[in-house]
């Protein structure tokens, strides 16, 4: 029988689904509006009834990138969508918003990753990589601006071989190296 309470985060996805979590980036345009419609776009790809897990957002210097601050969140919720599937919804969306790649580390309208796929519990969930899509997201475990929203939606987590979301969150706090602020809620 098909149960329908809802979940709470990092719990087990509702049956026929997976759990994900997506990171969201932009710093281009109004980033904290593109962040608030992108938000929008993400809840029409979760099985509706779910738990739909939204961090704050971030203010993030940019990494290995080019122009302004970033802002930043992480969502985690259930989807049908296969791994593939799911990362063509989140390029569509990208395209939606007038994403363009002139180059790789561009600035952009909007930023939408695949983190992790199927996480269960405390279990990151896939770990897989192919030409398109790499799970977990390979540089995930290194970002603050990826570990400290991903603290407040999914605190019990682990990052497959990299350790608890928690203990990676402090090495990155401990560093110092990524300048990163919470903004209101
Ligand atoms: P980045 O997000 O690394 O700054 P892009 O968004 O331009 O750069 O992504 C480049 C490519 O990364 C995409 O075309 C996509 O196929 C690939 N990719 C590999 N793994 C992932 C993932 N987990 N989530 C999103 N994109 C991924
Ligand atoms: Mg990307």
């Amino acid at each position: 029988m098909a149960r329908s309470e809802k979940t709470s985060s990092g719990s087990e996805a509702a049956p026929g689904s997976a759990r994900v979590v997506v990171g969201l980036g932009a710093n281009l345009g109004d980033p904290r509006a593109t962040l608030a419609a992108a938000v929008e776009a993400l809840r029409a790809l979760a099985v509706p009834g779910t738990d739909f897990a939204l961090s704050s957002f971030w203010r993030s210097a940019p990494v290995e990138a080019a122009g302004p601050d970033f802002r930043n969140a992480v969502a985690a919720f259930d989807t049908v969508l296969a791994p593939h599937a799911l990362l063509d919804a989140l390029q569509a969306i990208e395209q939606r918003f007038g994403r363009e790649r002139p180059y790789r580390n561009a600035p952009r309208t909007l930023d939408l990753d695949v983190l992790l796929y199927g996480v269960r519990g405390s279990d990151g969930g896939l770990v897989r990589a192919d030409d398109r899509l790499v799970l977990p997201h390979p540089r995930a475990h290194v970002r603050a601006f990826v570990l400290e929203p991903l603290a407040q939606v999914w605190p019990a987590g682990s990052l497959p071989g990299r350790g608890s979301v928690i203990a990676l969150r402090d090495a990155v706090r401990a560093a110092g190296e990524q300048r990163l602020e919470r903004l209101e809620d």
